[in-house]
């Protein structure tokens, strides 16, 4: 066989700085009582920076000015002024993009080639969408003249740093709210070079507020009083905190919560094409993705075949530098992470399931984990029940259409599934019975700024993308 060379991207294109301070209204300042922590690779336990904490006094601060802004210039502006900004702001992160690809990976941990050709490209598509809703929102459906909320509080998690970013930022401005965001303590980055890409666009100061910080400073956020709208996507458990936090005041929520996708493969699916599916559906982005298809269903009678296809397809999988082009599965975002994918993997294996992984040579220093399946699993394994948010697939199997239905709706969680079958009729048919917000079929992980994405049950509530997105932004 031959054995791929090394290709690299430079990582010399970003230019980190050794310390960041806080992004409040236009410009970077230092925290109020001086605190930080750092930001590392996940590739080499490498510091990357030391990025400023925000506490209660800057999260006011903060607060204070996207209302200054809010009041005086943003929510005052006609749509197509607003336009222009976003539209300024899509083309500079296309302008930077390799520059915004390298950091995001760096500090990530994701692979270059998906860091490159998904989520840049549709963090700038998310711009452009949403820039140009800005002066037609009496079309999108909710009235003539929908008037905007004020200041949206935004809380993002770490697995789509720049994209989950763009999902919250870009609706919010199009509708004419001003925003606080609060990145991920394990990815504060791409948000701060994002808030250089908001002066180079000369946004008005105060528009957008970035404050970096862990749990903390995200509760401080979302339940300051001054906040209009609170925006979250993280863990369902952090989720039902926030919607305590948040009952009885008149802030409008919507979150953006866990899932346990079933990507379900019938006996007539093109099996090479459904392995490239469930391949993309639980390695993408090292499984550390919420809409993963985590939970394989696989029509009995063509299980065995599935499974060997899936097996030799692994086995060709390339573990290693996120930053090298060739590279499928990159780091695991965090030793914390890393420790909880452990965890869940073994009790699935003490709860007598089977593992399986190809071999592969994980780099010394950093955190790793190879890719891996499970078979002979039982819907009361924990393993297909809770959330792994690895790269970790539990295969399970069945005979009827009705049984994978059951079984794919047997969850608390209710974000995606995949369907794999080449009838049209059996498409809809489950379609239709899948209690899930997305339901690919002979695809998956597909993204797209004009589709709604978000959950049922605990997955969570209201809609991001699409005209369905604006609404979460709208007095409506
Ligand atoms: P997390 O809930 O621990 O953290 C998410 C964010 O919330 C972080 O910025 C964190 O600092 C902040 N936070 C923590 N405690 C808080 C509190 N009490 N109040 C306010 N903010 C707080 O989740 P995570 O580990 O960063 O992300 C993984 C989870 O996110 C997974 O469960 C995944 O399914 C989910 N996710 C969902 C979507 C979606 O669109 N539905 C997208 C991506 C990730």
């Amino acid at each position: 066989m031959f054995e791929y060379a090394p290709a690299p991207e430079s990582r010399s294109v970003v230019d980190i700085k050794p310390s960041y301070g806080l992004f409040i209204d236009g410009a970077f300042v230092d925290p109020a009582d001086g605190g930080s922590f750092k930001s590392v690779n996940p590739a080499s336990e490498e510091v990357l920076a030391e990025i400023a904490e925000g506490g209660s006094q800057d999260v006011d601060r903060a607060v204070r000015a996207a209302r200054k802004a809010y009041e005086k210039v943003w929510g005052r502006m006609p749509g197509r002024d607003r336009a222009k900004y976003l539209f300024r702001i899509a083309r500079l992160i296309q302008e930077r993009s390799r520059e915004l690809a390298v950091l995001e990976s760096l500090d990530n941990g994701k692979p270059i080639k998906e860091s490159r050709d998904v989520d840049i490209p549709l963090v700038a598509a998310h711009f452009f969408y949403y820039a140009g809703w800005a002066d037609k929102l009496g079309h999108a459906g909710f009235g003539p003249d929908p008037k905007p909320l004020g200041v949206a509080a935004q809380v993002i998690p770490w697995n789509f740093p720049l994209l989950m970013l763009a999902w919250k930022i870009a609706p919010a401005l199009a509708a004419g709210n001003t925003v606080v965001l609060k990145p991920a303590e394990t990815t504060p980055l791409t948000a701060l070079l994002f808030a250089e890409i908001c002066q180079q666009a000369d946004l008005p100061a105060g528009v957008v507020n970035i404050v970096t910080g862990a749990g903390e400073t995200g509760r401080t956020l979302v339940e300051h009083p001054g906040v209009d709208k609170v925006a979250f996507t993280g863990s369902t458990d952090v989720g039902r905190a926030i919607a305590r936090a948040v009952a009885g005041s008149r802030k409008k929520l919507t979150l953006e919560l866990g899932g346990k996708a079933a990507n379900i493969v019938f006996d007539d699916a093109p099996v090479d094409q459904a392995v490239e599916g469930i391949v993309n559906g639980i390695f993408f982005n090292q499984g550390h993705v919420c809409c993963a298809g985590s939970r394989l269903l696989v029509q009995e009678s063509v299980a065995d075949q599935v499974l060997e296809s899936l097996k030799r397809r692994m086995a060709q999988l390339r573990v290693g530098d996120p930053l090298d082009k060739n590279t499928d599965i990159g780091a695991i975002n965090s030793a914390a992470q890393l420790a909880r994918i452990r965890e869940l993997t073994e009790a699935g294996a003490a709860e007598g399931a089977q593992r399986w992984s190809p071999p592969c040579e994980l780099p010394e220093r950093g955190f790793w984990f190879a890719p891996t399946i499970f078979t002979g699993v039982t819907q009361a394994h924990r393993i297909a029940r809770e959330e792994i948010f690895g790269p970790v697939l539990s295969v399970l199997t069945f005979r009827t259409p009705a049984e994978a239905v059951e079984k794919a709706n047997n969850t608390p969680y209710g974000l995606s599934a995949g369907i794999w079958t080449e009838k049209g009729s059996r498409i809809l048919w489950m379609a239709d019975r899948l209690r899930a917000g997305v339901v690919w079929a002979n695809t998956f992980n597909k993204f797209d700024p004009t589709s709604p994405f978000g959950g049922y049950k605990e997955s969570g509530y209201g809609r991001e993308g699409g005209r369905h997105g604006l609404e979460a932004y709208l007095n409506v």
